[in-house]
């Protein structure tokens, strides 16, 4: 009987306390500011210095630039820009080197999917990841666009 009534108290207690688990997916988590999570890129910031792909430590990003279509400009476009998620570690190291912030982390994190193919993300698809970017990178936000909280 005593063992029934302690047991009923320490229920009763944590019952009262605030609660530390999430009801996710359901309620969005919100991650801390300087979490990296999955990078969004602005192919209008983009010079094509290469400098992310050259330091990427697993070498998951291929990018391709071609020469700038307007003849008054120099320098060269993004083409393509893909990063491969299989092995993307989030280190933040593209993002660190990269002069323009084209390239910028978000907090998203979701990423889990059937199919390994779908892990592979092209310029579009990182371009539209562009709610929750970090909070440091805010100046790095489209007008308009991303949210600061989750
Ligand atoms: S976060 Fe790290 S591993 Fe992922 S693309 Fe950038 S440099 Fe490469
Ligand atoms: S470092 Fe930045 S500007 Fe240079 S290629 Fe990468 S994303 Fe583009």
């Amino acid at each position: 009987m005593k063992g029934i009534i302690k047991g009923l108290g320490v229920t009763l207690k944590s019952m009262t306390q605030k609660k530390i688990t999430y009801a996710y997916p359901e309620v969005p988590i919100k991650m801390p500011d300087r979490f990296r999570g999955i990078q969004h890129f602005d192919p209008e910031k983009c010079i094509v210095c290469n400098q992310c792909a050259r330091i990427c430590p697993t070498e998951c990003i291929t990018l391709t630039g071609k020469a700038n279509p307007d003849p008054e400009k120099k320098g060269k476009v993004i083409d393509t820009y893909d990063i491969n998620f299989e092995i993307c570690i989030l280190c933040d190291l593209c993002t660190e080197v990269c002069p323009t912030e084209a390239i910028v982390m978000t907090n998203n994190f979701e990423l889990s999917s059937y199919s390994r193919d779908d892990l592979f993300k092209n310029l579009e698809w990182l371009n539209e990841n562009n709610q929750n970017i970090r909070q440091e990178n805010n100046s790095a936000m489209p007008k308009g666009g991303a949210k600061k909280d989750v």
